[in-house]
């Protein structure tokens, strides 16, 4: 499995602001910005800065800056977008599990029950 990064994937153009976005919340390492096609009330895609393909790419090769930047930002959107009963974090990876832009990602999803995971 490769994991050449492709710079002109989408999320690598809305970092070099060639694309607009909704951005939630923006740090050093990190941009956070709404779904295009929500999947829940609330559908928050999370972003590193970096060039990683996958939740295991950036969990191998991001910094220990960078990887607590991350997380950090998605408790603090959570947060603020007022989970309290509940939300779900998937991170799609390649073509078994589904990923279509080849820049890792996490979805923040909740606002509303979300039934069975593979439902
Ligand atoms: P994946 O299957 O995990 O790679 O999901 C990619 C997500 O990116 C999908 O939920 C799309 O709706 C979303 N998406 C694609 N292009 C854009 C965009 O330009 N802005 C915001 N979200 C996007």
């Amino acid at each position: 499995m490769t994991l050449t990064y492709d710079p002109q994937n989408i999320f690598a153009r809305i970092l070099r602001g060639e694309i607009p976005n909704k951005t939630v919340k923006e740090t050093a390492h990190t941009l956070a910005f709404h779904d295009i096609r929500p999947l829940a009330p609330v559908h928050i895609l999370v972003i590193p800065k970096g060039a990683y393909v996958t939740f295991g790419d950036f969990a191998a090769k991001a910094s220990a800056e960078e990887i607590a930047d991350f997380h950090r930002t998605c408790a603090a959107i959570i947060a603020e977008a007022g989970l309290d009963a509940g939300y779900r974090v998937i991170s799609n990876a390649h073509d078994h599990g589904g990923q279509e832009v080849p820049h890792y990602h996490l979805h923040i999803l909740g606002g509303a029950a979300l039934g069975p995971m593979l439902a």
